[in-house]
């Protein structure tokens, strides 16, 4: 999965749901805004609250997106979450990333989604684990590490 396939959108020139809102073009509630990013609620709420970070810069996802536009999207998070700490009384929140169609991607621009969390009986349920064999996660940890020099 290369950012050359999931790119496809952006090189087409549609215009993504994100970007019309960035545009002003479609409404949103939007809780902050500066050069580089824009974070508005998530119309369908994990926890109420639940709020999408995106950059004005219009890339897809953790794949072709530059780490400043992505640090810019993690800055911009960090000052959402201590906002739903200080204004709904989060104790603590999740911040997560779809990257991909296969990874629950759907909007094909960037979010960081911020989800508030109130109370440990609230917690998702946990996703199923997978179990390594013997030698198996050496074996995997190495081909991560070849693909990342
Ligand atoms: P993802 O599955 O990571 O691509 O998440 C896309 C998110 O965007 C979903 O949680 C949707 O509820 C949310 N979403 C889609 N359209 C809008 C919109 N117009 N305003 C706010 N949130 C939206």
């Amino acid at each position: 999965m290369g950012h050359k396939l999931q790119a496809h959108n952006l090189s087409h020139g549609m215009e993504t749901i994100f970007k019309k809102i960035i545009d002003r073009k479609i409404p949103a509630d939007i809780v902050y805004e500066d050069e580089h990013t824009l974070a508005f609620l998530d119309i369908h709420p994990a926890k109420k609250g639940h709020t999408l970070v995106i950059p004005k810069k219009e890339f897809e996802n953790i794949f072709d997106g530059d780490a400043e536009s992505l640090g810019h999207m993690m800055a911009t998070a960090q000052k959402v979450a201590r906002a739903l700490v200080a204004s709904l009384g989060a104790q603590g929140v999740n911040i997560h990333m779809n990257n991909g169609k296969e990874a629950g991607q759907e909007v094909p621009h960037a979010h960081l989604h911020i989800i508030p969390r109130f109370v440990r009986s609230e917690l998702f349920p946990p996703p199923p684990h997978e179990t390594y064999e013997d030698g198996e996660s050496a074996s995997l940890a190495l081909s991560i590490k070849s693909a990342l020099q």
